[in-house]
């Protein structure tokens, strides 16, 4: 390994601008070149890419958010007023239609959740993001509880 030693033998200050390699402009006392100061040299050297919020994106979570909160809400109002357990016994085609509806739902809501993440909410806004972490657990809770409480009724009909 080969060493190098260096020696500072003169130290004086900079005669001209480091960026435009100028002196027209630039200030010996202050370091400070007229011409180059203004421009964004932090923001260039380190660039942050600001992702802006999508119209489309935000309309279709703030319609997505508003079907995971009726079903959601629906879905909780049934458990309290305890028409989820009898549901199991209604003519198969209504609990088959409900029991496909609060599927989807719950399936809507966990995507909704998801979009909802810090990780992947950058094309939607700080209300809709808000908006929709809300609507989202109200529906998985709605509509996991509507899932989950009358499926005794599909070994009813085996
Ligand atoms: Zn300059």
């Amino acid at each position: 390994m080969r060493q190098w030693n260096f020696k500072i033998t003169q130290n004086k200050a900079p005669e001209r601008c480091e960026i435009c390699h100028q002196i027209d402009m630039f200030d010996r006392q202050t370091n400070v070149c007229y011409r180059c100061n203004s421009l964004p040299i932090q923001q260039l050297a380190n660039p942050i890419f600001i992702i802006s919020p999508s119209t489309v994106a935000t309309a279709m979570a703030t319609v997505l958010a508003a079907i995971c909160f009726v079903v959601g809400i629906i879905d909780i109002n049934a458990l309290f007023s305890k028409r989820l357990n009898v549901l199991m016994y209604y003519p198969m085609s209504f609990y088959m239609r409900i029991m496909i509806i609060n599927l989807i739902n719950l399936m809507f809501s966990i995507a909704l959740f998801y979009w909802c993440k810090d990780k992947h909410n950058d094309r939607l806004t700080y209300q809709v993001v808000v908006w929709g972490r809300i609507a989202s657990v109200i529906g998985m809770i709605g509509s996991g509880a509507g899932l989950l409480i009358p499926l005794p009724g599909i070994f009813i009909r085996l």
